[in-house]
């Protein structure tokens, strides 16, 4: 097999799911008729409604689809458990959520974060999400393997091109907005052709209930700031990053160090992007909210339809995910939508989003580093060595 044959096997493409959340109290009370008909746990969505005499009928095909029934663990089990354990083989994954503002990002993403207050240690409450869901099916499984391992995580918000750490302490989270936008984080090259955001918290976790923690803090921070900042939220992106490195011994002696990174993305509202052309002005006014957005759908475009240049210098949101977009990363796409009439056209616009979303292919490689045994053996040693001379 030649070189490139080779590579293009190891290719696999952008995996796309499509989840349609219940009425919500607001579209049962208006008697909203349904648009959106999902085929559950297949493969089909289909749109129809009649508007002003013309007939709408239109199909899309996903990789899998969820329906109004469709529970939190059920999402997680038929598709996001697979991609963790990839992580855990030493595999860079992305998901990501997009779609219209009140359609479920936030509720897939993060759901319930608190940890169950009742119930069996470990237990997550029903309708914890996926970031949760993740956090505990790597603790269940490195906990099990006696290896060692080490996990950390990083949280943070992208808000008109600037970002801001959700996990810094607390005295930060106080002082003013105003001060709050002098503290935003630079992106920088790390030299290795990828970017790292300088100063944002990393931290060290140990358990399932110390994310669980940091979330709860990470979250409500940006729930605050949505108040602040009018709805920031639906306008802001953020970005929960879990870190795994995990050392093994291979049979022949040697040890061998896998790192897998997990990111968990809740985009801004998708309609900032798709209602921009007519309210540039205003959007312009309010700073330059969608060039994230905006920029990571013309980088999907440039990836279907392989256009030579590739804009992710762009925007701070395709920088920081350059590799979940053609690179070395698997990455998954969750497109929400409603199922009311009232969304229908923010509704036919992800879907055509997501759908062509679909042909972007990337090329995952595991990191994984072997390490001598005697080289390591040679290292603790010298540690020793250090030691004993330190406390001597
Ligand atoms: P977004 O983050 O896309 O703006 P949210 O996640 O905040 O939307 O969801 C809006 C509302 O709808 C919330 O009250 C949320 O609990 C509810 N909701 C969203 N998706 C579902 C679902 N699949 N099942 C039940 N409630 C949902
Ligand atoms: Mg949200």
């Amino acid at each position: 097999m030649s070189a490139s044959s080779r590579d293009k096997d190891k290719s696999v493409n952008v995996q796309v799911l499509l989840r349609c959340r219940p009425f919500s109290e607001d579209e049962l009370r208006s008697n909203a008729p349904q648009v959106v008909t999902c085929n559950d746990f297949q493969k089909e969505v289909a749109v129809s409604q009649t508007i002003a005499g013309k007939q709408i009928d239109r199909v899309f095909t996903f990789d899998k689809v969820f329906g109004p029934c469709a529970k939190q663990k059920d999402l997680y089990e038929q598709a996001i458990v697979p991609i963790v354990n990839e992580v855990l083989e030493g595999f860079n994954c992305t998901i990501f959520a997009y779609g219209q503002t009140g359609t479920g990002k936030t509720h897939t993403m993060e759901g319930e974060c608190r940890r169950a207050k009742s119930g069996p240690k470990g237990q997550l409450p029903v309708d914890a999400g996926v970031i949760p869901r993740a956090v505990k099916q790597i603790f269940d499984a490195l906990e099990g393997q006696h290896t060692e391992y080490s996990v950390k995580v990083t949280f943070l918000e992208l808000y008109n091109e600037e970002i801001t750490d959700l996990l810094a302490p607390e005295e930060l989270s106080k002082i003013s907005l105003e001060d709050k936008q002098k503290k935003q984080l630079p992106l920088m090259e790390d030299g290795k052709g990828g970017v790292l955001v300088r100063g944002l918290d990393e931290e060290i976790v140990t358990c399932a209930d110390e994310i669980f923690s940091l979330l709860e803090r990470g979250s409500s921070k940006r729930r605050t700031a949505e108040t602040l900042l009018n709805k920031q939220s639906s306008r802001s992106h953020s970005l929960f990053s879990i870190t795994i490195h995990i050392k093994e011994a291979t049979p022949e002696g040697e040890e061998l160090i896998k790192c897998g990174k997990l990111n968990l993305v809740d985009l801004a509202g998708s309609e900032n992007i798709s209602r921009s052309g007519a309210r540039e002005g205003r959007a312009r006014e309010a700073g330059e909210i969608n060039k994230s957005l905006l920029t990571l759908g013309r980088v999907i475009t440039a990836l279907v339809e392989h256009l030579g240049h590739i804009p992710y210098r762009d925007s701070k949101l395709t920088r920081l995910l350059r590799d979940s977009l053609g690179g070395r990363t698997k990455t998954c796409i969750i497109a929400t939508v409603s199922p009311s009439v009232h969304c229908l056209e923010e509704t036919l616009s992800t879907l055509d989003y997501a759908h062509r979303a679909k042909n972007i292919k990337n090329k995952p490689e595991v990191n994984q580093k072997m390490m001598k045994s005697t080289l390591i053996k040679d290292l603790y040693g010298e540690i020793d060595r250090l030691k004993a001379e330190v406390y001597a």
